[in-house]
């Protein structure tokens, strides 16, 4: 793609890199099939060409992001299929980021919509606060439908309450801080990512992930201080304080590993995992930070691909087929497509994958919130899918997948790990398992 920076624009490395990015397009349009936006409606505006088109022209001029600019970046689901599918390696992701960065700073928002989002990223990333919020959404919920009717905002507050559940599970010892030992002889110590959702919402997968590496021969230590990852923060656009937690868990990790060391950080939401990965990019302007950061990229791992080169003894076997529904933060950012679906294969499930499988299913963070039209198109499409090959039950990797799916599906869903706990001796993820 020609651009037409000035030499001055160039001199800034920043936006040298990311025109760099951008004449690495060819536009020749590959990445429309693949991309969930462009699938479901055709627009070129809503396709990943079409938005790079969009951000050569802001960064090119310098300009405030208009009206016209901030809704094909605010639709994007950061799902990086494009990213999958591209012949030419253009990091859209890196684009996108940046765009998002720069509407938020430089957009037109109504001030309610900013609230709304200013408050989505403080709830989402406080475990004390999401909880909090649950409580409210259980107060709200009867007048749900008088809420639908908000002009502009009813569609976003009614889908909110749709995706709270409506009981949580009790605090356990899986929210931490603390270390659960090893019960076979000891190969190792790792971390693991408490997180915030997935925490609070379904404790479980934590509980199975500290279960399964326990019997592997692994202390599993739940680090002091540990907070959010920052990934919902940076894929909004609030940059600074996406960075500002990501250096808070960094130093919280980085004490154990300066302590009694880790042989990994293991991750059970893949969304925040796709994110930790990306820490030493994220922060590689930080002359701090940079070096800690590369250290706990290096050392995280999704869960997945930290169990799958182990030996298991599955001493249970269930007849049932499992359909795998892979979450974009683990097949397009980390590019681990097979990694659970081999997993739970080698411990004995029969795992059919799903047409389509490359399309997200509209949770993306807090989509299924902001876009509710198109979060809701993408999961009656996900869920059709899946049906075509008859599953008994669900199997994903992201805590965000599994409330979008769940909230419609008729099949029972769990993670990965939690089929993974009950074929090794841990605990059913639900009835009617075997
Ligand atoms: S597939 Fe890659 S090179 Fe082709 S238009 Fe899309 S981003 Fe550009
Ligand atoms: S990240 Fe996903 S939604 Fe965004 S342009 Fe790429 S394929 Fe489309």
């Amino acid at each position: 793609m020609q651009t037409h920076f000035s030499p001055a624009q160039l001199a800034d490395p920043h936006l040298a890199s990311l025109e760099k990015i951008l004449r690495s397009c060819v536009h020749c349009g590959f990445c429309t099939a693949t991309c969930p936006t462009y699938v479901l409606r055709g627009d070129e505006r809503d396709s990943p060409r079409g938005r790079i088109y969009l951000i050569k022209d802001m960064l090119e001029t310098g300009r405030a992001a208009g009206e016209d600019d901030v809704w094909p970046i605010d639709h994007c689901l950061s799902c990086n299929s494009c990213m999958t599918t591209c012949p030419s390696g253009v990091d859209y992701r890196r684009l996108i980021d940046h765009a998002r960065v720069h509407v938020e700073e430089t957009g037109k928002r109504p001030p309610v919509e900013r609230a709304l989002r200013g408050a989505l990223v403080a709830l989402v990333s406080s475990r004390r606060l999401f909880r909090l919020s649950m409580v409210g959404a259980r107060v709200a919920r009867p007048f749900r439908a008088a809420l639908k009717r908000v002009p502009g905002y009813g569609a976003r507050l009614e889908a909110m309450l749709r995706l709270a559940p409506t009981q949580l599970p009790p605090r356990d010892a899986t929210e931490g801080p603390g270390t659960f030992a090893a019960t076979a002889p000891k190969r190792g110590r790792v971390a693991l990512l408490v997180g915030c959702v997935q925490s609070v919402v379904r404790p479980q997968i934590n509980a199975a992930t500290i279960r399964v590496a326990n019997a592997l021969g692994y202390d599993v230590v739940l680090a002091k201080g540990e907070e959010c990852c920052g990934s919902l923060a940076h894929h909004m656009g609030h940059e600074a304080t996406g960075h500002a937690q990501a250096r808070r868990t960094i130093d919280a990790w980085m004490a154990e590993v300066e302590g009694a060391g880790l042989d990994a950080i293991v991750i059970s939401a893949s969304g925040c995992g796709a994110t930790i990965k990306d820490y030493a990019a994220m922060l590689a302007d930080d002359p701090v930070y940079a070096p800690k950061a590369q250290k706990i990229a290096a050392l995280a791992k999704d869960v997945n691909e930290f169990l799958l080169p182990h030996d298991f003894a599955p001493v249970r076997k269930s007849k049932k087929v499992i359909a795998y529904q892979s979450p974009c933060s683990l097949q397009h950012a980390q590019r681990l497509a097979d990694a659970p679906r081999n997993l739970l294969r080698k411990v004995g499930f029969a795992v059919r994958d799903i047409p389509e499988g490359h399309l997200c299913c509209g949770s993306a963070g807090v989509y299924n919130i902001l876009q509710p039209e198109t979060g809701d198109g993408l999961r009656m499409r996900k869920l059709a899918a899946i049906s075509k090959v008859k599953p008994d039950m669900i199997a994903t990797a992201n805590v965000g997948c599994l409330t979008q799916l769940a909230l419609e599906s008729k099949i029972p869903i769990a993670h990965a790990v939690e089929y993974v706990d009950w074929a090794c001796g841990g605990a059913a993820p639900f009835e009617g398992m075997g």
